[in-house]
């Protein structure tokens, strides 16, 4: 017959990881399918300056490098592929990897988010040609150049920031004339000198044939037209969650995120679920984290019950 786990986690980023911490150290033995992207969106950013602990900051990849090696210390077991799909309505629970079928007495969730697009045709077919969704993975091919970022919240503004450092010229696009991003942020990025603004303006359509030459702009307030020269255009306007594979499974609401009560518990019992996959207003590391101490905690407790009953 085939192995039951007694634990399976779904996920790397902080909730992921810090759940299979508490899970091994509470003796749940879980087994964590990584996903092909280990280690979430943090492995996407640079500076992480809030996450308490690092006086100075760290890094995000190394920040999720030091939380895989704390995992790998408490024996926590891990698989580099997707979850392709679930049964969460036979017991023992099914999940099916790309190349695994894996049986499990509980289950958490902790797939997180992925950027949004702006959905424009040119935009689809100038990804990789000058379009990106992550400056850190694709910042090093602007050297020197001039990029566009849209959106006005956190995640426009650290782009902003790190791009600044590489490219000759930043331009934020924002469809309002008020940044959304935290204070800290908005007055370090507004104190840079190769970054300006293009306030009220959306983006029409990317221009450029093989590859990106600039921008058609629409200004919000007038609907007059501009074109905007630029190299390369990066996309943070948010992040919507990761539970395509979910729809039909379990209750998830108009948006995509997995409905919880008590923070972790989904309405199937022993399928809990943690981090930005369920969480749509803090979105930081450390709620993500905090959440998936207490999903762990929540699982001890069920398959206590369970055995019990
Ligand atoms: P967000 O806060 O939802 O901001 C999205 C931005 O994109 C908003 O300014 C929005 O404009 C704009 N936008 C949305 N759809 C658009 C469209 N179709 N066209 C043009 N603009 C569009 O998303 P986020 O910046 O990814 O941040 C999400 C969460 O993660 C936040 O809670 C944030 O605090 C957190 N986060 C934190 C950090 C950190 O350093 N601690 C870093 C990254 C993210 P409007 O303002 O007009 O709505």
């Amino acid at each position: 017959m085939d192995k039951i786990e007694k634990l399976v986690i779904i996920g790397s980023g902080p909730a992921g990881l810090t759940a299979a911490i508490y899970a091994a150290r509470g003796s749940l033995d879980p087994l964590v399918v990584a996903g092909r992207e280990a280690g979430g969106q943090l492995t996407k950013t640079t500076d992480v300056d809030d996450y308490p602990g690092f006086e100075t900051g760290i890094q995000g990849p190394e920040l999720m490098a030091k939380m895989r090696k704390q995992a790998e210390r408490f024996n926590v077991r891990f698989i580099s592929e997707d979850v392709v799909s679930v049964d969460l309505k036979v017991r023992p629970l099914e999940i099916n990897t790309e190349s695994q079928n894996l049986k499990a007495s509980s289950l958490i969730i902790a797939t997180g988010a992925s950027a949004i697009w702006l959905g424009l045709s040119s935009e689809e077919s100038l990804k990789g040609k000058g379009v990106s969704a992550c400056s850190v993975c694709d910042g090093f091919f602007f050297k020197g150049k001039t990029v566009a970022v849209v959106g006005g919240g956190d995640t426009a503004l650290r782009e902003a920031n790190y791009l600044s450092k590489l490219c000759k010229q930043v331009t934020v696009i924002h469809r309002r004339d008020e940044l959304r991003a935290q204070a800290a942020l908005q007055e370090l990025v507004k104190a840079k000198q190769n970054i300006n603004f293009i306030w009220n303006s959306v983006v029409e359509e990317v221009l450029g044939s093989d590859k990106v030459t600039g921008l058609k702009l629409k200004n919000t307030q007038t609907d007059k037209i501009r074109q905007l020269k630029t190299d390369g255009l990066f996309v943070a306007i948010g992040h919507k969650p990761n539970t395509d594979f979910l729809k039909g499974q379990l209750d998830l609401d108009k948006k995509g995120y997995i409905v919880v009560k008590d923070e972790t518990r989904t309405n199937i019992s022993g399928v809990f679920a943690a981090g930005d996959v369920s969480d749509y207003k803090y979105r930081q590391a450390i709620t993500a984290a905090g959440v998936g101490c207490r999903a762990a905690f929540d699982v001890g407790e069920y398959l206590e019950n369970l055995q019990k009953a």
